[in-house]
């Protein structure tokens, strides 16, 4: 998955060190992140060396986010450099695909601190312009001292399954940009439990009764400020007829485990679901693939 950066460590210790020319800049505007393109179509995060001529200003103002090993990880929302000489600003999409996946991370968790602490300028309270917290990765608010952690929203994932079959369903294209095969996902709202979440979720996306639903592992999913709690669950009764929820999901439907496609991408906690599913775990699944994790 995508936050599996081994052997490298992410560190959110938390202050504000000062910045080395080794360190990476993302620049940021319009939720877009300033890279450089390489020649093999990827993308990479630039470093405050490669600008040279601005670099000293940049350091002074940029501020520092996370570190992975001794990279450190700063942003800046203003800066002479644009388009040009190989940099083009890019959308989140691009961390989707890009590799070495620790460096997809840190853009799109990069991305995810960024967009909170710029919808977070004034108190929700009291309508104060907020500050960094001196001691945690918080705003607080000189006014009235509310306090303002980033946003992260827990969300379920399931794997539904009845023997040798899965539920698998297909977003519709205006509500989800994702064009593959996803499993049942859904926020959890006030007063749920994680499995509550589970129950509800697939009753209404997909009209079943779920049992024995168990958790397999959790993911940060920075894309939409989710934190992603994965599970399997089995049909409950023999009524597997699914009741397709009109406005989210355009298709769904029970695939054998010969029917799933293999997945070339497993930065996802969904990815590894159907994998494990299919194969009976991970390192089955690497086997017969030849697939080699970041
Ligand atoms: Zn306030």
């Amino acid at each position: 998955m995508i936050q599996d950066i081994g052997p490298h460590k992410f560190d959110l210790t938390y202050g504000q060190p000062e910045a080395q020319d080794h360190d990476h800049v993302l620049y940021m505007k319009n939720n877009q992140t300033l890279l450089r393109k390489k020649a093999d179509s990827n993308y990479e995060i630039p470093r405050f060396a490669d600008f040279p001529n601005e670099k000293e200003e940049l350091k002074a103002k940029a501020y520092y986010m996370f570190a992975i090993d001794d990279m450190k990880y700063y942003y800046v929302t203003e800066m002479e450099q644009g388009e040009e000489n190989g940099f083009e600003f890019c959308k989140t999409p691009v961390y989707r695909t890009m590799t070495p996946m620790y460096q997809a991370f840190a853009g799109i968790t990069a991305t995810q601190l960024h967009r909170w602490k710029e919808s977070r300028k004034y108190c929700g309270r009291c309508g104060s312009r907020t500050e960094d917290s001196k001691k945690e990765r918080a705003l607080v608010c000189p006014q009235c001292g509310q306090i303002e952690y980033p946003k992260i929203s827990p969300a379920v994932i399931v794997a539904i399954t009845n023997g040798d079959k899965i539920v698998m369903s297909r977003y519709r294209v205006s509500s989800n940009p994702y064009r593959g095969y996803a499993l049942i996902a859904g926020f959890v709202e006030i007063g749920e439990t994680f499995e509550d979440t589970v129950r509800r979720e697939v009753m209404e996306e997909v009209g079943l009764k779920v049992k024995n639903i168990r958790y397999y592992k959790s993911q940060p999913w920075a894309f939409s400020d989710t934190e992603m709690i994965g599970f399997f669950a089995e049909l409950d009764g023999d009524d597997d007829t699914i009741v397709l929820q009109d406005d989210e999901l355009s298709e769904a439907g029970w695939f054998t485990r010969e029917e799933i496609p293999d997945e070339t991408m497993m930065n996802s906690i969904g990815a590894e679901l159907k994998m494990v599913f299919k194969y009976g775990s991970l390192e089955k699944f690497y086997e017969a693939t030849g697939y080699q994790p970041e």
